[in-house]
């Protein structure tokens, strides 16, 4: 007998399993189906001791002061700003674009006002931006455009940018100064001994027991508790009534070279089409490991898999509101994460959020008790 079962251990359900047993005293059971907490920033040692990212790169950045204070406590920090590194015609040049994109690309000298100048003739004026397309092409024209974000995009989500909402692409901004960063957030970091060591520390509370390899409809059966916190996908969750949401899934390919280093950045991205990946990351760039050796991934976007991406469009929505009106009067659990909300959420987006979702439980068991 548990006060609550948590249902996924990646970062959503380690959150607020940690405040509820933490800040209430609750008892917490918390299950992942997978063998190991930490969900999706699971990152392990491989056999050489090169620590990777099982599902794909991870890079913690955030101007949520907030979230860092809270993470804090279960981890230090070492620094890190992503870099990113495309290749068009043949030549590796800066993602986000920025002055020295434009004059590598073009074989220019133009100053930041001269960037300016090059990207607002190209620019295409557009009444309404209404999709990913129009983000771009409204920033930075047709040629860019094509070189940059369609490929790359058609590759990644399995549609047209014109099929996806505007904010896909929008993630993405355009520089005129040399600034390479991929992130201009105010903290940026990564955790010293990795995600899974920052979650398994979450969870290492004596009113929490974690079980996983452990799938939700198994523990239904054997074990009892007063309410649930689901962080799996919500279309799973109500046995795909109104029909299944759509997710992009990954294949990620490792490889461990015998050399130092082999890129120059943490991911070099292949926006042609002509590459049937979309990006190599080299991990030693982002966890600041020494090591003889490298470890590389390379990802294919696929339609089957585990579910990684909310895929976000008008009609995508539109179903997640049936789900999320189910969702609501369900008065014994609650809905929170990645997959439970369906939303394109960063890590410290989905923190923030259970953050919020802690407070506005704990309000409701002051209210009842
Ligand atoms: P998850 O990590 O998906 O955890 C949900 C867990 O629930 C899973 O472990 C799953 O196994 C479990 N589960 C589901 N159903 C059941 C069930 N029925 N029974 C038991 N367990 C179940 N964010 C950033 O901020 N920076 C990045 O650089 C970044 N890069 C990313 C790269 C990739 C390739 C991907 C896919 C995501 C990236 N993200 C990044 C986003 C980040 O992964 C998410 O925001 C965050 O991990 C979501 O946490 P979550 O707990 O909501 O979901
Ligand atoms: N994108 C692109 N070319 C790039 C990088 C990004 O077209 O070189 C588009 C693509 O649609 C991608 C989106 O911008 O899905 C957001 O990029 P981000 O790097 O944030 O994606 P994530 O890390 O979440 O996979």
């Amino acid at each position: 007998m548990y006060d609550f079962l948590v249902v996924g251990a990646g970062l959503a359900g380690s959150t607020i399993a940690e405040r509820l047993a933490s800040q209430l005293g609750a008892t917490v059971l918390i299950i992942d189906k997978r063998p190991h907490v930490a969900g999706n920033t699971h990152d392990p040692l491989n056999a050489d001791g090169l620590r990777y990212h099982q599902y794909g790169p991870h890079i913690f950045h955030t101007n949520a002061d907030h979230v860092v204070e809270y993470l804090s406590a279960f981890t230090e920090w070492i620094p890190y700003e992503h870099r990113v590194l495309a290749r068009v015609d043949g030549v590796l040049v800066p993602i986000p674009i920025n002055r020295t994109t434009i004059n590598r690309l073009y074989d220019l000298d133009l100053d930041p006002a001269g960037v300016e100048r090059f990207l607002s003739a190209r620019a295409e004026p557009l009444p309404r931006i209404e999709n990913s397309e129009h983000t771009i092409l409204s920033r930075v024209g047709r040629e860019l455009y094509e070189k940059f974000f369609r490929g790359y995009t058609r590759k990644q989500w399995g549609l047209d940018p014109s099929e996806l909402d505007a904010t896909v692409c929008g993630r993405i901004p355009t520089r005129t100064n040399d600034d390479d960063r991929y992130f201009t957030d105010s903290f940026q970091a990564m955790p010293k001994d990795g995600f899974t060591a920052m979650v398994t520390k979450m969870l290492a509370h004596p009113r929490i027991e974690v079980v996983t390899g452990c799938d939700f409809g198994w523990i239904l059966d054997r074990a009892r508790f007063n309410h649930v916190i689901y962080t799996g996908p919500i279309d799973e969750y109500f046995e795909y009534k109104f029909g299944s949401l759509p997710y992009r899934s990954l294949r990620f390919e490792f490889e461990t070279r015998d050399v130092a280093w082999v890129q120059p950045v943490g991911c070099v991205n292949e926006p042609s089409e002509v590459v049937p990946f979309t990006r190599t990351t080299e991990y030693k760039h982002l966890t600041g490991q020494t090591h003889p050796k490298t470890i590389l991934s390379r990802e294919y976007a696929t339609s089957e898999g585990d579910p990684f991406y909310p895929i976000p469009r008008p009609d995508n929505r539109e179903l997640y509101r049936k789900y999320a009106t189910l969702a609501a009067a369900q008065r014994h659990v609650t809905f929170v994460g990645r997959l439970a909300e369906y939303k394109y959420f960063n890590m410290d987006q989905v923190v923030a959020s259970a953050l919020v979702t802690f407070e506005e439980l704990a309000r409701t068991a002051a209210v009842a008790s």
